[in-house]
């Protein structure tokens, strides 16, 4: 059975495992290599069981724990290719990493990772949509400004998708953050809202998504309350007849989530 583990998700360091304890990926390393080490230990995952670590873009909370681990393992990391400059020019990789360039679907441990383009403020950026053995498909789908066709044709037909739902908008405009930041947050190469989470969740759901689990939630502009409330509230009235489970992912999930 294909299986997600979230581990880490929220705006200060972002990892997830997909696959079974005998072979999987990582999408992003955003904590330190000890930190992402316990937590698969925690979770039951071997080491050795991850074959690759598939970068979603250069921001820290999504690599700043790659250099570290991937010096100590040799696991290979994929990125499409400004994002793989990118991580050699900003040093969170050694210069002799082996760095893989993405630039079509992979195939790892019976596990296709197809990339697909995010609009947010780096150079590069997507997300992945994973088929597994069995045919199912799931997606990480976080850090993008605002969700264009091509995503979600991408996301289509995903059974689980772990989906941004970073600020709720009153949170933020009331919230602590200087102006100029609230601006880039809330910009269409910022993150996505609650409210535009719960428009995206109710195409999925329409189109054979039956889990969603809302991720990279802000620590400052959002609880997990306030987004499960209001994409609950996008879907009630709208999808009638299916089921669907949604949740949020915690910045330390613990969990393993069959799909
Ligand atoms: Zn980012
Ligand atoms: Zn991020």
């Amino acid at each position: 059975m294909a299986r997600i583990y979230p581990l880490f998700s929220s705006s200060r360091g972002n990892a997830a495992f997909v696959g079974t304890p005998s072979g999987g990926v990582l999408i992003d390393a955003g904590v330190s290599a000890k930190r992402l080490r316990d937590a698969l230990s925690r979770a039951g995952i071997p080491e050795a069981a991850v074959q690759g670590i598939f970068v979603t873009h250069d921001h820290s909370d999504h690599v700043s724990g790659l250099r570290v681990f991937c010096r100590q393992t040799g696991i290979p990391v994929y990125a499409e290719p400004k994002t793989r400059e990118n991580l050699f020019s900003c040093h969170y990789v050694e210069p002799d990493a082996d760095v893989r360039t993405l630039t079509e679907p992979v195939t790892l441990c019976g596990m296709t990772l197809t990339p697909f383009a995010t609009s947010h403020d780096t150079v590069q950026s997507c997300g992945y949509r994973i088929t597994m053995p069995d045919g199912q498909s799931c997606a990480v789908c976080t850090d993008l400004g605002f969700v264009p066709d091509s995503v979600k044709d991408a996301l289509r037909g995903c059974r689980l998708v772990l989906l941004e739902a970073n600020y709720d908008e009153q949170m933020l405009r009331c919230g602590p953050y200087p102006d100029y930041l609230k601006r880039r947050i809330s910009s269409d190469s910022g993150h996505l809202s609650n409210v535009q989470c719960g428009e995206l969740a109710r195409f999925l759901v329409q189109n054979g998504t039956v889990h969603l689990v809302l991720g990279h939630l802000s620590e400052h502009n959002n609880t997990p309350e306030t987004a499960l409330r209001t994409v609950t509230e996008a879907l009630h009235g709208y999808v009638c007849g299916q089921d669907y489970l949604l949740d949020a992912a915690m910045p330390e999930d613990g969990r393993m989530i069959a799909f």
